[in-house]
């Protein structure tokens, strides 16, 4: 049961305070958008439950286990980065593989989570394709597919659909769903866009200024916004 808990966390940068004291609960399971305007802190948050930035201050517990300290490999979460970054002299297949075989892990074990990560992101008849031949989606998912086959608990996305045009944003967000459906571990998702926010999340994080205005489920966030900026935000008449 991966569910994420952060407790008292602040984070600070020299003289610049980012994040002056935030509680969240991730649910096991949910699809938690975190959304809010540019600079307000998004990605500082992901990057310390991912382990790539330390708090200053506060607990991170991840299924229970606090991680505060713990190495970003010793976590259980995988995270999406909005650039791909795959290996373009590598192929499909090698790109998904890649972080399985730095980990030793035994060839036939791998062969079977790479075609398991291709079947739910329909890139089976990509795999001996370079990044160079494939569409911008096609990319994202191959992306995605070295997140899944590490089998983490907890998907960590930052911004991942920013660099896709319009159609194939709506295209992804609904792949998104689907990925969220068919394999269960809790997502934590962060967007500066209130359309893939309000279309994805079960449960929605606004964000403003490092500190949460307010938590909720979308309509819930529509129908009751409990400041004038997340009216605003979200978007619901006021
Ligand atoms: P968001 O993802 O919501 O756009 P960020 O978390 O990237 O916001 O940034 C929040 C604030 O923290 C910004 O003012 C940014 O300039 C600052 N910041 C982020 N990372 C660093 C860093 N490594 N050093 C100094 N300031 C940083
Ligand atoms: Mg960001």
């Amino acid at each position: 049961m991966a569910d994420v808990q952060l407790a008292g966390i602040i984070k600070t940068f020299g003289a610049l305070t980012v994040i002056p004291g935030l509680d969240l609960k991730v649910p096991h399971g949910s699809f938690t958008v975190l959304v809010g305007p540019s600079g307000c802190g998004k990605s500082t948050l992901l990057r310390m439950i991912a382990g790539l930035e330390d708090p200053t201050e506060g607990e991170i517990r991840i299924g229970g286990r606090d991680v505060t300290d713990a190495e970003p490999s010793d976590r259980g979460i995988s995270m999406v980065f909005q650039s791909y970054a795959l290996y373009p002299h590598m192929t499909v297949a090698q790109n998904i593989d890649f972080g399985l075989r730095l980990a030793k892990m035994p060839a036939a074990e791998r062969r079977e989570r790479v075609a398991e990560a291709a079947r739910i992101l329909s890139l089976e008849d990509y795999l001996d394709r370079k990044p160079g031949q494939l569409s911008g989606g096609q990319r994202q998912r191959v992306a995605i597919g070295r997140s899944i086959v590490r089998h983490p608990e907890v998907f960590l996305f930052d911004e991942p659909l920013s660099n896709l045009d319009a159609a194939l944003r709506t295209q992804m967000r609904v792949e998104l769903a689907q990925l969220h459906q068919s394999i269960g571990a809790t997502m934590i998702y962060v967007t500066h866009d209130q359309v893939e926010a309000m279309t994805l999340a079960d449960q929605i994080v606004v964000m403003k200024a490092g500190r949460i205005e307010q938590v909720g489920a979308p309509m819930e966030l529509y129908d009751r916004p409990a400041t004038e900026f997340v009216a605003g935000f979200i978007g619901s008449p006021r």
